[in-house]
């Protein structure tokens, strides 16, 4: 089955972003009789084989390599540049006014803190909060401005996101610290790091860095419960993205809340998120 992705690239042309067919051959097992549905995504094909007996789904990114024409185009969407800040010499430990700060305002602990690698930029004075994987290996870093911590004239950007050591196999999210990421199937989508954080003490959780699903995690999220968690502002997308990749998940749900869970204390974390949460 080596050859499935050159087999299917060709659809990365031929559907418009966001089409389905049902019309190619399952290259798993070789049905052609509408069982086998391609959808094209962002950055490449979604695919799933509705026979029971076959239930093969995954995804084949688009830059695959050269029967992929958008390669030769001089500007790749798919290809961001590696932003040379932060410099690693400045990221320091946090002291102990920003650990106070940090607890009062998002409710973190200190093995929080220290477990997920939360630091301070003397530089730009803000808080980075590493972008990590599921070993903890750090991928990238956000950092944060905040009014409270910094002496430094707000320059209108709260965020930045910068990734220092990303691959093409990275999923694109930041994993919160959790001793094992194991066999459980339900996987919790937050959209910011902090909240990731204070929802990973009940469930399994990501933080997607942003209010959509990166292409790239989807290679994670196949065939998992996945639960999107996202305010009302962004409960519309939230739904897109449900009805678009559905067929991909084991199940799909959307919880829609009224503040980020870095915001809501504990009793409202377990009340408003993780109780909602349906496991199949
Ligand atoms: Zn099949």
């Amino acid at each position: 089955m080596a050859n499935y992705k050159a087999q299917l690239s060709h659809l990365n042309s031929e559907l418009e972003l966001g089409e389905t067919t049902r019309d190619v051959q399952c290259p798993f097992c070789l049905k052609q009789n509408g069982d086998f549905a391609v959808t094209r995504v962002d950055d490449g094909l979604l695919y799933k084989c509705f026979r029971v007996a076959c239930d093969s789904r995954g995804f084949v990114p688009s830059n695959l390599g050269e029967w992929n024409s958008r390669e030769f185009l001089p500007f790749s969407s798919s290809v961001r540049k590696t932003e040379e800040y932060p410099y690693e010499s400045h990221i320091i430990k946090l002291n102990e006014k920003q650990i106070k700060f940090l607890k009062d305002k998002f409710y973190l602990t200190h093995e929080e803190l220290l477990f997920n690698k939360i630091k301070w930029c003397s530089k730009t004075e803000r808080i980075i909060y590493p972008i990590l994987s599921k070993n903890g290996n750090t991928k990238g870093y956000v950092s944060r401005y905040y009014k409270e911590l910094s002496n430094k004239i707000y320059d209108g950007v709260k965020s930045r996101t910068y990734w220092i050591n990303r691959d093409n196999n990275y999923y694109n999210v930041s994993f919160p610290y959790l001793e094992d990421y194991g066999a459980d199937e339900t996987f919790v989508l937050v959209e910011d790091i902090v909240s990731s954080i204070r929802v990973a003490r009940y469930a399994q959780c990501i933080a997607l860095l942003s209010n959509s699903i990166p292409t790239n995690a989807m290679k994670l999220l196949v065939g998992k419960n996945v639960s999107i968690v996202l305010d009302n502002d962004a409960i519309a997308h939230a739904l897109k993205i449900k009805k678009r990749y559905s067929l991909f998940f084991k199940s799909c749900q959307v919880i829609p809340i009224d503040k980020d869970p870095k915001n809501m204390n504990d009793d409202e974390v377990r009340k408003n998120i993780i109780a909602n949460i349906k496991i199949i």
